[in-house]
C-alpha cells in the first residue's frame, strides 16, 4: 500500500496545483482522491482545508470507506469525502475529482430547473471516456446542495443510478463533480468538463442563446 499511496499522493498533489492554476480550486475548495486499494476500500483524498495552489503530496490522506483517517491522525479528510466514497462505490471509480469553478458554479444555478445539462455536437465531448463522436449527447445531472453531506450522498447515489452514461454532476451553486479509471483520466474528464462549460457560458453570454 505505501508505495503505491505515495505515488497517488504525488500524482493528486500535481493535479490540485495544477486546477488551482486554471482557478478551478480556489479558497481552499476543491477535493481529489483516489483508490489504493479496492477491498477493503483504501481512499487517498486531499485533507480538508488546505490551499490546492500550495498542495504537498504530504497533505493527502489514506482512509477507510467509513471516512475514517489511517496514516495521518492528525489531519481531517475533506468534508465530501462522503460523496467520494459514494461516487466510487456506485461507478467502480478509481479516482473522483471535484472542482468549484466559475462556470460551473453559474451553470448548475441557471440550468437547475431544467434537472441538467444537455451538451452535445461538441468535438470536446470525445475526451469524455468511451465517446467516439462530437455527436455525443452528454447529460450532466444537477443536484440540490446541501450541508447534510450524508443525505446527499444518497441522492447523488439514486442520480447516478437514474444516469449510467453520466460522466459527471453539478452541484447547485457549488461546482463540479466527474471521475475516472485513474487519476490521468479524472483529470482529463474535469479538464473536458470544465472546456464544455465554460463554452457553454460563453456562448450563452456573448449570443444570448445555448
Ligand atoms: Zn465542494
Amino acid at each position: 500500500v505505501s508505495d503505491k499511496f505515495s505515488h497517488i499522493a504525488s500524482h493528486l498533489a500535481a493535479t490540485g496545483a495544477n486546477f488551482y492554476l486554471r482557478g478551478w480550486v480556489m479558497g481552499t475548495s476543491g477535493n481529489l482522491s483516489a483508490v489504493v486499494e479496492r477491498d477493503p476500500l483504501r481512499l487517498a483524498i486531499t485533507a480538508s482545508g488546505v490551499d490546492k495552489g500550495a498542495l504537498q503530496a504530504n497533505q493527502i490522506i489514506l482512509i477507510d470507506d467509513c471516512g475514517h483517517v489511517l496514516r495521518d491522525d492528525a489531519a481531517k479528510p475533506s468534508d465530501e469525502c462522503p460523496l467520494h466514497i459514494r461516487i466510487v462505490k456506485e461507478r467502480a471509480a478509481g479516482a473522483v475529482m471535484h472542482t468549484h469553478s466559475v462556470w460551473s458554479t453559474m451553470l448548475s444555478n441557471l440550468y437547475f430547473e431544467d434537472g441538467g445539462l444537455l451538451i452535445e455536437g461538441y468535438e470536446m465531448l470525445k475526451g469524455l471516456e468511451g465517446v467516439k463522436t462530437h455527436g455525443h449527447r452528454e447529460w450532466l445531472p444537477i443536484i440540490e446542495n446541501s450541508q447534510d453531506i450524508l443525505a446527499l450522498a444518497d441522492v447523488v447515489a439514486d442520480n447516478l443510478r437514474q444516469h449510467p452514461a453520466a460522466h459527471g454532476f453539478l452541484l447547485r451553486r457549488h461546482g463540479l463533480y466527474t471521475w475516472g479509471n485513474d487519476v490521468a483520466q479524472a483529470k482529463r474528464h474535469v479538464e473536458i468538463l470544465e472546456f464544455l462549460l465554460e463554452t457553454l457560458g460563453r456562448t450563452r453570454l456573448i449570443s444570448g442563446i445555448n
